[in-house]
């Protein structure tokens, strides 16, 4: 067996439904940095692709966007309008999801962006998950999942630093932001969400003894 299934005892013991997971939600279950860099061509009519978003810092990155800039965009943008923000998800493919675990959106964000961020899953996804209002990476990774889609890594450094062999499985989605960044122990990069969510459910379906019929 793979070193990464160690996280799924749960799996074999015919648990799934119990199993935690942790989506994060900007780059991981929104496509916010796209409507960003959108909204910030429009402001500045520059011509930006979010592949110019090469780095973390955005003010690092080919954009060279201010960091009050872009904050001012991140808070009109899910406060105002969030009908700019596409979902990065296949709606169904996280329907199953949902139904197959433990699901809470998981997200570092002020508490007023908390109504909206539950009135845009519910229309871009179809339902509302728990909404988990995190204040940094450690504090993301002591919530207890078992398994967490990201996309900082911020985050993937600070799971490197966890020693216990029970810290959660990370799926890595890979944009622009992320491309140089390690892959440590215990986290899995895919190309994107609906590609982590299929090897999620696949990794389910083959670790637990009694298959459900889907
Ligand atoms: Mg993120």
């Amino acid at each position: 067996m793979r070193k990464e299934c160690e996280t799924f005892s749960k799996f074999l013991r015919g648990d799934a439904a119990g199993i935690r997971v942790g989506i994060d939600v900007d780059g991981t279950a929104a496509m916010t940095n796209h409507a960003i860099i959108s909204a910030y061509n429009e402001l500045k009519g520059t011509t930006f692709t979010v592949n110019d978003y090469n780095n973390w810092d955005v003010l690092e990155s080919k954009v060279r966007m201010p960091h009050d800039v872009y904050y001012e965009l991140y808070n009109k943008l899910w406060l105002k309008e969030p009908h700019r923000i596409a979902p990065a998800a296949n709606p169904e493919l996280m329907a199953r999801l949902m139904g197959a675990f433990d699901v809470s959106a998981s997200t570092c964000r002020p508490e007023e962006h908390r109504a909206p961020l539950s009135a845009w899953f519910e229309k871009n996804y179809g339902f509302v998950p728990k909404i988990d209002i995190v204040r940094s990476s450690s504090e993301k990774l002591q919530k207890g999942y078992d398994v967490i889609f990201e996309d900082a890594p911020h985050f993937i450094e600070e799971h490197s630093k966890v020693k216990s062999a029970q810290k959660p499985l990370v799926f890595l989605i890979t944009n622009p932001w992320n491309q140089d960044c390690k892959v440590p122990e215990r986290v899995i990069r895919k190309e994107n969400l609906d590609a982590a969510i299929t090897s999620l459910l696949r990794m389910q379906e083959q670790l637990s003894p009694q298959k459900v019929a889907r």
